[in-house]
């Protein structure tokens, strides 16, 4: 089944009822592979892209089984979504509550009629891209393999002195060089104390002996997102970032054994914050532990504290815990993986063990 069809599945839809998507993501993924402006008009009858003369060329190449109907100059989005609907004596129209402003809604349903009920779609496009399907696992898999390597390819580069902006460069021309298409979002370079900032932008402060170096970042290839973290030693760190080290560590490698289809989120995530409390760390992991990632880099569900999703089996989702400790520094080790019916595999696969460069 095509994704537009797991959707008309899913809706229920019948002869009077279409869905107008205006978020890119999921028109991407709709159209398996449009990724330009404008919307997409989906009914039980007709799948159909709406756009303007720039994409109009590759709206036609890139999605597949969906008609390309251009705006122009007297004909706005609007007006083809109502031509559309008036075509088919469309009475429910679905729409995405979370991503039209105000005035764009009203701007549709002025277009297209008081009359016809608008529906909020709920995330539905969501929920069905939460399972990966087996081409989508093969593409998942080639940006984290990308990102693992680059991260290989960047630690003979890392040297004292070096900006934490230099090296961002370094490790994103890496990415580039071994095949990705983009970046799946800001790099994050943490240097030395910079590293208790678990979101840092990469400054001008400069690699010093003794630092750990945390590294969160990720490829994008075919329209997919990876995501992976890795804090590396300049040089012998001391015994409190060793320990520190191998909380994070640890931690890790237990949530992501314990990752399989069936468990709940929350569960998981209380396996790395008890360990870490544990471990006299309480208070210094404050984030979630983890995240789906697929055409969007923060997908649904996450493994947080809050958390009561089951998880199943095709589920992208990353485990990262992190310690992180104010005027000393931190780590964060993640990796992207694929929950299975019985455990689960990482897709990004860089060594976890310490390196001390
Ligand atoms: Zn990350
Ligand atoms: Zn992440």
């Amino acid at each position: 089944m095509t994704p537009s069809e797991k959707l008309t599945e899913m809706l229920r839809l019948n002869e009077h009822t279409a869905v107008v998507i205006h978020d890119p993501s999921n028109m991407f993924y709709l159209t398996e592979g449009y990724a330009g402006e404008g919307l997409v008009y989906l009914s039980a009858q007709r799948r159909a892209i709406v756009t303007d003369f720039r994409y109009t060329e590759a709206a036609e190449k890139d999605s597949s089984g969906f008609e390309v109907i251009m705006i122009d100059r007297d004909h706005s989005h609007e007006h083809r979504v109502a031509e559309l609907c008036a075509a088919e004596s469309i009475s429910e129209l679905y729409y995405e509550s979370n991503i039209l402003s105000v005035d764009d809604f009203e701007r549709l349903r002025a277009a297209v009629g008081e009359e016809v009920s608008y529906i909020p779609l709920r995330r539905a496009p969501q929920q069905i891209r939460q399972i990966k399907t087996p081409s989508e696992i093969v593409i998942m898999r080639k940006a984290g393999s990308i990102t693992s390597e680059a991260f290989e390819a960047v630690l003979p580069k890392i040297r004292v002195g070096m900006t934490e902006k230099e090296l961002r460069l370094e490790l994103e021309n890496a990415m580039y060089r071994l095949g990705a298409d983009g970046l799946a979002f800001d790099t994050i370079i943490a240097s030395g104390v910079n590293g208790s900032l678990p979101h840092a932008v990469p400054g001008n402060r400069r690699l010093q002996q003794g630092d750990m170096i945390t590294m969160d970042f990720g490829a994008k290839v075919g329209g997919y997102c990876s995501d992976m973290t890795r804090t590396v030693a300049l040089g012998e760190p001391s015994p409190e970032m060793r320990k520190v080290y191998q909380t994070v560590f640890r931690a890790q490698a237990m949530c992501e054994a314990a990752l399989a289809a069936g468990k709940i989120c929350s569960e998981i995530d209380k396996l790395a914050r008890d360990y870490i409390d544990s471990q006299g760390y309480a208070g210094r992991f404050g984030h979630g532990l983890g995240h789906c990632v697929g055409i969007d880099i923060h997908e649904e569900p996450r493994l947080s504290q809050k958390c009561q999703d089951v998880l199943k089996a095709g589920m992208v989702i990353t485990v990262e815990p992190g310690i992180y400790l104010p005027g000393v520094g931190g780590v964060r080790i993640e990796n992207t993986c694929l929950v299975k019916e019985k455990g689960s595999e990482p897709l990004t696969t860089a060594r976890k063990e310490l390196v001390i460069l």
